[in-house]
């Protein structure tokens, strides 16, 4: 596997990185302690093409490689995670799934407004009373004439309540992850309606909401894949979600080390830089070769992908090691910074608290070492 990044690679990573720098994190701070983050930025990264990175030119994409994806991803990540969130669900969980599983006309309807970032989508997998137990999930999707009517409620829904798009998984058939459909449903359609979950630890901009479905009536042609194949759908995309997970971890983890470095560099105490401490460099260090380590596993997944290869177990590899590694590095992080490290106006103390949901959700890390135990022993821990 060849490491090394093309020049348009080395490009965009700059490029996308003197944007994100302007135009989110002399924010983050603010929309962190508003718990919204301004929307104006959308647009802006619709123009920069973040939402269209990998879906193909013909739908209003930029056709970028995995690899490239990533580097945005982790460039996002280094940023702010609330942000990421926003485009790496509308794109990479619900866009890149409509890509591989919609029929053409689904593709030419959706497609071209999530690249650009006009339409935000949002992935309605969790309920109230299912969220690893995804299978088992409960809202229901009866079939009436030409259309299908849903019953049911979501839960912890990134992007709820500004998304213009739900991909929501409902049950069509009997019990367990056989009998789960997935739809796409229009936010404007009757019945559809959405609360914000406030309060959250981290992510605190970005917007995660309930959702409440009542006789919402969506026509047959919103069914997405065939009857039956919504829980392998949501596996599929979740798969993929994770690598763009373990991209952001790296991110985060290269922006604890930006700041750790920087501030141990002019920080003194005892007469000397706290960076000339050989516990602070035992700590830096640390960060450093978790940083390398969790972007190749990040990596390889994506050229997995990239060469059309499995990769399921690659990027639950990728998701579980960058994610506890973000944590672990903000956490050292906040050590190096010590008091200063606590008040916000220094970003290590919101690397951590967006870090900390990393491990939760797409799979939290008990899933994903489920998922690595049985591809190691062939045997499934899962019911
Ligand atoms: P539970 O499944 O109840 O798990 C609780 C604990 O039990 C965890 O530690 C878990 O690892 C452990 N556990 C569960 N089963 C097992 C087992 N078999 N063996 C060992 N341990 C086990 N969902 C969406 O559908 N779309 C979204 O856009 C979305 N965005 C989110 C944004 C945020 C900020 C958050 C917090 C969540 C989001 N989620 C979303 C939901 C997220 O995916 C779930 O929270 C996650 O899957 C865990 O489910 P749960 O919270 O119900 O925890």
């Amino acid at each position: 596997m060849d490491f090394t990044l093309t020049d348009e690679q080395r490009n965009f990573r700059e490029y996308a990185r003197e944007f994100l720098d302007r135009e989110v994190v002399a924010h983050r701070a603010a929309w962190d302690r508003a718990e919204a983050v301004d929307t104006a930025v959308v647009p802006k990264l619709g123009e920069m093409g973040f939402f269209g990175l990998t879906i193909p030119e013909e739908y209003g994409g930029l056709g970028g490689d995995y690899r490239t994806y990533c580097i945005g991803m982790e460039e996002l990540g280094r940023a702010d995670s609330a942000v990421r969130g926003i485009v790496s669900v509308s794109m990479g969980l619900v866009g890149k799934v409509i890509l591989s599983h919609g029929t053409e006309e689904q593709k030419r309807h959706w497609l071209p407004g999530i690249a650009t970032g006009e339409v935000l989508a949002c992935f309605g997998l969790t309920e109230p009373d299912t969220g690893s137990d995804a299978g088992n999930l409960r809202t229901k999707a009866r079939r009436d004439g030409d259309e299908y009517v849903l019953n049911g409620q979501k839960m912890f829904i990134t992007n709820a309540t500004l998304a213009g798009l739900c991909l929501v998984f409902a049950r069509t058939g009997g019990p367990g992850p056989k009998g789960v459909s997935a739809f796409l449903v229009p936010t404007g359609t009757p019945g559809f309606h959405t609360r914000e979950v406030k309060g959250k630890l981290g992510l605190r901009g970005q917007a995660t909401g309930e959702i409440f479905l009542t006789d919402v009536r969506v026509p047959a042609s919103a069914l997405l894949g065939a009857e039956g194949e919504g829980f392998t759908i949501a596996m599929h995309s979740l798969d993929k979600g994770r690598v763009s997970v373990g991209a952001g971890c790296v991110g985060i983890i290269e922006g604890c080390l930006e700041a750790v470095v920087g501030y141990a560099g002019q920080r003194h105490q005892f007469g000397r830089p706290l960076a000339s401490f050989q516990l602070i460099q035992d700590m830096i260090a640390d960060i450093s070769v978790e940083r390398d380590a969790a972007r190749l596993l990040v990596w390889r997944a994506a050229e997995l992908i990239e060469r059309g290869l499995p990769f399921g177990v690659a990027a639950s590899k990728a998701k579980y090691f960058a994610s506890e590694a973000a944590v672990r590095a903000a956490n050292s992080a906040i050590q190096i910074f010590g008091g200063y490290g606590y008040l916000d106006e220094y970003p290590v103390q919101k690397y951590l608290r967006d870090a900390r949901v990393m491990t939760l959700y797409e799979g939290t890390s008990q899933i994903q070492k489920l998922l690595i135990g049985r591809a190691e022993t062939g045997v499934s821990a899962f019911l």
